[in-house]
């Protein structure tokens, strides 16, 4: 089916083309018929040609206004070729007559348009082999009997020469149609894997919705990506990568064909299915999880390259085709959706798409407009968190950052800051989180509001961004002391750590030597924080509040929070609790050795004006 697709539109393209020059060359005739005086046949032939001509004209009106699907347009084709095959062929009409006067300037004429004309036919019908062969050789056989039934010798040598000219003439346009036929086929494949490619797999879905045959039918899209596909490219080179992504393409095209599945490629470890139509929701989503199923497990099997062992997973994403209004790419934007959840469920997997993943991914695009112009429209502000010594006294605060939109309403970090760090807003975000905190430092400590420390939330993205450094140190010099700089605490999550320890430790070491200390948030939530911790020169160490809550429950929460305090306590780190809610809590965590307090059972997270006065009641 593939071969025919852009076949289509460049016949209909061709025939205004040929319709054109066939009634500008046509009218030719009528002049002569009026020098040779013989109107009547000219005209009734340009008549002819003239309903001809009409009726190619609809065709292209039928292609052009209305969207065929693949039946239809076989069906269209196939009316086109006769109308090629007369319409070419009505030439002959009066090179048969114009042979048989005697006039000879009549038999010149002839003899040019029946040359010209099975020169265009021979371009103009260069997609359809067939159909070019048929014509270009019913137009050249009465010109070569013409040359023959002349009985002159030169005429002979005319005839041999249309024979040559025909051959000359099939050739070059069999060698066009294989360059097209190849060029085609390039369109819609893929060099590597020779799957069908985006453009083909689009086409392939349009098609499936324009068939009427489909409506009230259901079809399913599976979209699959290779998991760490990139590690393998980066640690076993591009050629290794390339004949994995060969192999995998090769299980799944055979896994399609068994079940006549369409499988394409969409780029780099991307790959897309296509189903057949099933009756009912219900068996199509069955039939599309247990092909997704089969698919992984296939994918999963062990590969030999080059003498390598390599395995990989995927993750797949489902969506069902059944509301034929919407497009393509809506079909495989759904897909994608699931596919990124499977991603963040830890790869792997099959999901399916459905309604509240399309509410969230909805919610999140509006979340990410109106944050594009949050800090423009004053929306952000900032909210200090107070911790307490043993002592219960007032010893410093978190910044958490708050924000409240006109249509969204209030907006939790929880849910806006991941966004902006998915979408790269953070660093402009933190930067202004930064300043504004450096602000509240400085204007507290001309106002006599001392404390011993400020803990700043950072992204991860922010603090390995190569500006990071230069914009802490130019905010430090305008808006604090070096006294007051010692007193900032940055909280990074552990697990954002980044992968590039090397890089994350050379920045932290820079600005440690500024007086800057780092703490990491949430600890015990993220991976291999042990050996963080003996890589990364930290501070200051948060248990999450997942622990803290754990300690009224059990033994082993109480144990949990305890090995904790311990670790830090050998690694001479200061350690904060977090989400301390109850007097059992703050009771277990004093006597236990926790240094700074943190929670609702304490305060929470207050204005500047409120920390102010609660700093100065409770110093
Ligand atoms: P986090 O750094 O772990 O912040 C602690 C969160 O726990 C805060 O939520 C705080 O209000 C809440 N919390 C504190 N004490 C208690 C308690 O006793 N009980 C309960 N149930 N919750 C308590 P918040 O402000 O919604 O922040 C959520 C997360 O958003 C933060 O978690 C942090 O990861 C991120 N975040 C907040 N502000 C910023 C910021 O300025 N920059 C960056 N990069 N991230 C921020
Ligand atoms: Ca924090
Ligand atoms: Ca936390």
């Amino acid at each position: 089916m593939i071969d025919n697709m852009n076949f289509y539109r460049f016949m209909h393209k061709q025939i205004l083309i040929v319709i054109g020059l066939f009634i500008s060359t046509g009218a030719g005739y009528l002049y002569m018929g009026w020098i040779y005086a013989s109107l009547l046949p000219e005209i009734l032939w340009f008549t002819l040609l003239l309903v001809i001509s009409y009726w190619g004209y609809r065709l292209h009106r039928v292609y052009a206004d209305n969207d065929l699907n693949m039946v239809e347009k076989e069906k269209w084709l196939h009316e086109l070729r006769y109308f090629l095959f007369i319409y070419f062929s009505i030439w002959t009409i009066m090179f048969v007559m114009y042979i048989s006067r005697s006039t000879i300037e009549l038999h010149y004429m002839a003899v040019a348009t029946q040359l010209g004309v099975t020169v265009v036919s021979a371009t103009i019908l260069v997609s359809q082999r067939k159909l070019a062969t048929l014509t270009l050789v019913s137009l050249m056989i009465p010109l070569m009997i013409y040359f023959i039934l002349l009985g002159e010798f030169y005429s002979y040598l005319l005839a041999f020469f249309t024979v040559v000219l025909s051959g000359v003439l099939l050739y070059a346009s069999n060698n066009t149609f294989n360059y097209l036929v190849k060029s085609q086929y390039q369109a819609y494949h893929d060099y590597l894997t020779s799957l069908g490619n985006r453009r083909y797999f689009i086409e392939l879905i349009e098609d499936v919705i324009k068939a009427k045959s489909n409506h009230e039918k259901y079809l399913y899209l599976l979209l699959i990506d290779l998991d760490h596909f990139k590690s393998i490219n980066d640690t076993l080179g591009h050629d290794i990568g390339d004949d994995l992504l060969r192999e995998v393409a090769t299980r799944m095209s055979l896994l399609g064909k068994e079940t006549k599945n369409n499988v394409a490629r969409l780029g780099g470890d991307e790959f897309c299915v296509l189903s057949g139509s099933f009756e009912t929701k219900q068996e199509c989503m069955d039939n599309a999880m247990k092909f997704a199923e089969k698919l992984l497990e296939t994918i999963k099997e062990s590969y030999v390259i080059d003498e390598h062992h390599l395995y990989i997973s995927a993750s797949i994403g489902v969506s069902l085709i059944n509301n034929l209004k919407m497009k393509a790419n809506t079909f495989i934007k759904e897909a994608d959706i699931a596919m990124y959840e499977a991603k963040s469920l830890g790869r792997d997997g099959i999901i399916l798409f459905n309604d509240d993943l399309s509410m969230r991914v909805e919610r999140n695009l509006e979340i990410e407009q109106f944050l594009h112009f949050a800090l423009k429209n004053d929306e952000i502000t900032l909210k200090y968190q107070p911790q307490f010594n043993t002592q219960e006294e007032v010893i410093g605060c978190e910044v958490l950052v708050r924000w409240h939109n006109e249509k969204l309403g209030n907006v939790g970090p929880n849910e806006f800051i991941p966004i902006s760090e998915q979408t790269g807003l953070i660093l402009e975000l933190g930067y202004f989180i930064l300043e504004e905190s450096f602000k509240t430092m400085q204007e507290w400590d001309r106002n006599g509001i001392i404390i011993d420390q400020m803990s700043i939330n950072i992204s991860m993205r922010q603090l390995i961004h190569h500006n990071f450094i230069h914009d802490v140190q130019k905010l430090c010099k305008a808006y604090l002391n070096p006294e007051l700089c010692k007193k900032i605490v940055f909280e990074m999550t552990e697990t954002s750590v980044a992968e590039d320890i090397q890089a994350l430790v050379k920045n932290i070491n820079i600005l440690k030597d500024d007086g800057i200390r780092f703490s990491i948030d949430d600890f015990g939530t993220g991976y291999s924080s042990l050996s963080y911790l003996r890589q990364i020169p930290i501070d200051e160490l948060k248990i999450d509040r997942s622990f803290i809550m754990e300690l009224d429950n059990s033994e082993d929460g109480r144990i949990m929070v305890n090995t904790i305090i311990n670790i830090a306590k050998n690694l001479k780190l200061m350690i904060v609790a977090e989400g301390v809610e109850t007097e059992f809590q703050k009771g277990f965590l004093i006597n236990n050795g926790c240094d700074i307090l943190q929670g609702y059972y304490y305060a929470k997270a207050l204005d500047k004006a409120e920390f102010v006065s609660l700093r100065q009641k409770i110093k």
